[in-house]
Parts: C-alpha cells; sequence; structure tokens
C-alpha cells in the first residue's frame, strides 16, 4: 500500500486549527488557574519545531514553559490556601465572641448555637446577623443605638 502524499494545504489547515485550539486552552490572559501548562507546551513544542528549532531545544523550551506555569499555579494554590484558613480563623473568632450574647432573632442563649440559620454558607451563616451586630457593638464596648432597627416595623398592638 502506497503510502499517501502529505496534503500539504490539508496540513496547514489542520495546524492552524491545532494551534487555536491550544492558544485556547493555554490563554496565557485568563487566571492563572484556568491557563492549561500541557497545552502552553505544546504549543512552544510545536511551534519550535515548524520554525526548524533542534528536537532537543524545542523540548526543553517547552518544559521550561510548563514549570513556569505550574510553578505559578502552585503558588497561587498556597496562596489562595493561606487565604481561607486566614478567613476561617477570623470566623471562628467572630463566632466564639457572637455566642456570648443570647440571640435577639431566634433566641437562642449564650453559648448555644442560633436555631433555624441552615447548614449552608459556612461559619459566617452560624449565627443570625442581630446577634452578630449585637455581639460586636457590645464587644467594640459601645451599646448597639438602635438595639431594635433591624429594618422591620416596630409591632403595634
Ligand atoms: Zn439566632
Amino acid at each position: 500500500m502506497p503510502e499517501e502524499p502529505l496534503n500539504v494545504l490539508q496540513f496547514a489547515n489542520d495546524l492552524a486549527g491545532f494551534r487555536a485550539d491550544l492558544e485556547h486552552a493555554a490563554n496565557e490572559y485568563l487566571p492563572i488557574e484556568h491557563q492549561d501548562p500541557a497545552a502552553a507546551a505544546l504549543l512552544v513544542v510545536i511551534n519550535a519545531l515548524t520554525a526548524n528549532t533542534e528536537p532537543t531545544t524545542a523540548v526543553a523550551r517547552a518544559m521550561t514553559t510548563y514549570n513556569r506555569i505550574r510553578g505559578q499555579q502552585k503558588e497561587h494554590e498556597h496562596a489562595v490556601e493561606a487565604q481561607r484558613k486566614r478567613e476561617a480563623a477570623e470566623l471562628a473568632v467572630e463566632e466564639e465572641i457572637t455566642r456570648k450574647v443570647a440571640c435577639p432573632t431566634c433566641g437562642a442563649e449564650a453559648g448555644l448555637s442560633c436555631v433555624g440559620t441552615g447548614r449552608s454558607g459556612g461559619l459566617r451563616k452560624k449565627s443570625h446577623a442581630d446577634r452578630v451586630r449585637l455581639a460586636r457593638s457590645l464587644n467594640e464596648g459601645t451599646a448597639p443605638s438602635h438595639a431594635h432597627d433591624s429594618g422591620q416595623p416596630p409591632t403595634t398592638v
């Protein structure tokens, strides 16, 4: 079976499409966590080889690109994790302060959890907003100026 001759035009079209896909996946304008380091590396090696760069050099360039993006992604992941831990710690402190007062919304006593706040949304949703405000104002040493200013109309009898 004779080898099919390379259809140069078809090859050029296919390569252009492939490059476009790789550029889309590697998109350096996206946030670092959405960039695909393997796509970026493949793009580098293809560009280098089609420009007649020596193969070992082409592969070395591709690896450099891959390692650079992966390195930036790891830095980003560490920063996100550190930020998450800081926020969790801050919320834990705030929740501890909040639990020192009774809740004006659901009547939960000091030290007890609010009732009916649901389980979704993490620590911030553990206590009713009025309780958080009350505890915060007391913690800052100032009595709340409008203890019943919860945006609800006063009950009329
Ligand atoms: Zn409550």
